[in-house]
C-alpha cells in the first residue's frame, strides 16, 4: 500500500504538467497548449516515459521475462539460427506477412511449407502467383502472399537480391511493407533500433501510459511510434520488440490480462488506477488532470471501474463492413471412374481475391428473389457451357456467410448436375474441371471450401 501511495503522488504531482522532452509528430516547437488546442506539441508527461531510470529497469524486465518465457516459433528459430543477413531478413519478413490479421497457431503450418517450398528470395522470385495463391488458400487476404513476391522479384531483379538494411529504406523499396513490417525486419534481422506498433504493442503501451483517447487517431499514432522508439532497448532491440508484442499476445491480452503475473506491473498505470480505484485511501481521478487531453478518454465514455485496465485501449471506431450479396453455382459432371468433378473458375488477376478459383459466381442485385436469381446465374453460366440453360435445372441449396475484413458477403449457393462432357469456353476465363482432392489442393478461397 505504501508504493500505491508513493505512486499516486508521483501520478498526482504530475498532473498539470506537460512533458518537455516526447511530442507527436516528432517536432519540439511550439507551446505546448495554444487557445485549448492541441498541435504539433508536448504532450502530459503522465502519459509518457521520461525518465531514464525507469526506462532501463522497465527494458530490464521485459527482457529478462522474454528469455525465459518466450514461445519456441519456427521463425524465431530461423532468424536465429541464420548466419546470412539476407536469407534472416527473409525469414522475418515472411513470417511478419503471415501474421498480420493471422493467429500464430494458424501461420505456424503455412510457414513451415512456405519456408520449405522457397528457402530463399530467389526461389520465391521464381514461383508463380498460381503457385503462392495454391499455397496461401485458407490464410485468408490473398494480396499479402502476391505483394511478398511481387516484392521478392523487386529484390532479386532490381536490389541484386539485397535487401535493404533500414527501416526507412524496406519501407520506402519493397512494396507492401508498411512501417511496423519494416520496423519489424530491420530490428529482429538487422539490429537496427527502431521501435515497432502493432495491435497488441498499442494494447501493452496504451495500459502501461493510461492511453484512452481514439487509438487510430494521429496523435495517439503519432504519440505511441515515438514512446516505441524511446523504449526499444538499444543492444538487442529485435528482442525487446518481440517481447513487447509477446507480452501483449500472452500475458496483457484484450480480455483477461495477467496482471498478477506481468514483468513490467510496476510501471503500469493502469493497473496502478485500477488498484487506486479498489482503495478509500485515495481518491479517483478521471484523467490527468490536463485540460483537453488528447490522450486521456473522452470525457463521455469515463473510466468504467468494472472494466479495469481494459478501459485502455479505447477500440477504434470501426467502419460496417459493406453487405454484398453473390450467387455461385456448383457444376457438377460425372468423370472418368464416375467420380463426380467441379467446375472452377479464374477471378481476374487484380482485387478482391485476385487470381483465385472458384465456382461460376456473379454479383447480385439487392432484392433479387429465387426465381430472378437463377435467370442471372443461368444466363452467366452459359458463358462457359456454350449452350443455352433452363432454370429450372439449377437448384437452390442455402446460404453460406463469409465475413471478409470490409465485406459481409452471403453466397447464394445453387447446384446443377450435367448429364455427360460439356465443352468449356475457356477465352473470357480460364476454367477447369476438378475432383473434390483438386479441388482443395488448388488456390480457392475459405469461403469457396465452406460452398463445397
Ligand atoms: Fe497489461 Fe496488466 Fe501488465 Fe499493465 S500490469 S501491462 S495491464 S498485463
Amino acid at each position: 500500500m505504501r508504493r500505491l501511495r508513493a505512486a499516486a503522488a508521483r501520478g498526482l504531482r504530475r498532473r498539470g504538467s506537460v512533458s518537455a522532452a516526447p511530442t507527436v509528430g516528432g517536432s519540439r516547437k511550439g507551446a505546448s497548449l495554444r487557445g485549448g488546442a492541441w498541435d504539433s506539441v508536448r504532450l502530459p508527461a503522465v502519459h509518457l516515459f521520461g525518465d531514464p531510470i525507469e526506462i532501463e529497469a522497465l527494458r530490464g524486465r521485459l527482457l529478462a521475462w522474454y528469455d525465459k518465457s518466450r514461445r519456441d516459433l519456427p521463425w524465431r528459430t530461423l532468424a536465429a539460427a541464420e548466419p546470412d543477413a539476407d536469407r534472416r531478413a527473409y525469414a522475418v519478413w515472411v513470417s511478419e506477412i503471415m501474421l498480420q490479421q493471422t493467429q500464430v497457431a494458424t501461420v505456424i503450418d503455412y510457414y513451415n511449407r512456405w519456408m520449405q517450398k522457397w528457402p530463399t528470395l530467389q526461389a520465391l522470385a521464381a514461383a508463380s502467383l498460381e503457385e503462392v495463391n495454391e499455397l496461401w488458400s485458407g490464410l485468408g487476404y490473398y494480396s499479402r502472399g502476391k505483394r511478398l513476391q511481387e516484392a521478392a522479384k523487386k529484390v532479386v531483379s532490381e536490389l541484386s537480391g539485397r535487401m535493404p538494411r533500414t527501416a526507412k529504406d524496406l519501407q520506402k523499396l519493397l512494396p507492401g511493407v508498411g512501417r511496423y513490417t519494416a520496423g519489424a525486419i530491420a530490428s529482429i534481422s538487422f539490429g537496427q533500433a527502431t521501435g515497432v506498433v502493432d495491435g497488441n504493442v498499442i494494447r501493452v503501451l496504451c495500459r502501461l501510459r493510461c492511453i484512452g483517447a481514439d487509438s487510430s487517431s494521429l496523435t495517439v499514432t503519432d504519440c505511441l511510434w515515438n514512446m516505441a522508439d524511446a523504449l526499444v532497448d538499444r543492444s538487442r532491440p529485435g528482442d525487446f520488440n518481440q517481447a513487447l508484442m509477446e507480452l501483449g499476445a500472452t500475458v496483457c491480452t484484450p480480455k483477461s490480462p495477467l496482471c498478477g503475473e506481468c514483468p513490467v506491473k510496476e510501471h503500469c498505470h493502469a493497473r496502478h488506477r485500477k488498484l487506486f480505484a479498489k482503495s478509500t485511501l485515495v481518491p479517483d481521478v478521471e484523467d490527468c488532470g490536463i485540460g483537453g487531453c488528447p490522450l486521456c478518454p473522452p470525457a463521455a465514455e469515463p473510466w468504467d471501474s468494472s472494466l479495469g485496465v481494459t478501459n485502455f485501449p479505447r477500440k477504434a471506431v470501426k467502419k460496417q463492413p459493406r453487405v454484398e450479396r453473390t450467387a455461385t453455382c456448383v457444376l457438377e459432371r460425372r468423370g472418368r471412374l464416375g467420380t463426380p468433378e467441379y467446375l472452377i473458375v479464374q477471378r481476374p488477376s487484380s482485387g478482391l481475391l485476385a487470381g483465385l478459383w472458384e465456382f461460376p459466381s456473379l454479383p447480385l442485385a439487392p432484392g433479387l428473389q429465387e426465381e430472378q436469381q437463377k435467370e442471372v446465374l443461368a444466363e452467366h453460366l452459359q458463358a462457359w457451357m456454350g449452350r443455352p440453360l433452363q432454370t429450372q435445372s439449377l437448384c437452390f441449396v442455402g446460404e453460406v456467410v463469409h465475413i471478409f475484413s470490409h465485406i459481409h458477403q452471403t453466397y447464394a449457393v445453387y447446384s446443377l448436375c450435367l448429364d455427360g462432357d460439356v465443352a468449356l469456353d475457356t477465352a473470357s476465363s480460364p476454367s477447369r474441371w476438378v475432383t473434390e482432392e483438386e479441388f482443395r489442393a488448388s488456390a480457392v478461397s475459405t469461403a469457396m471450401k465452406k460452398v463445397l
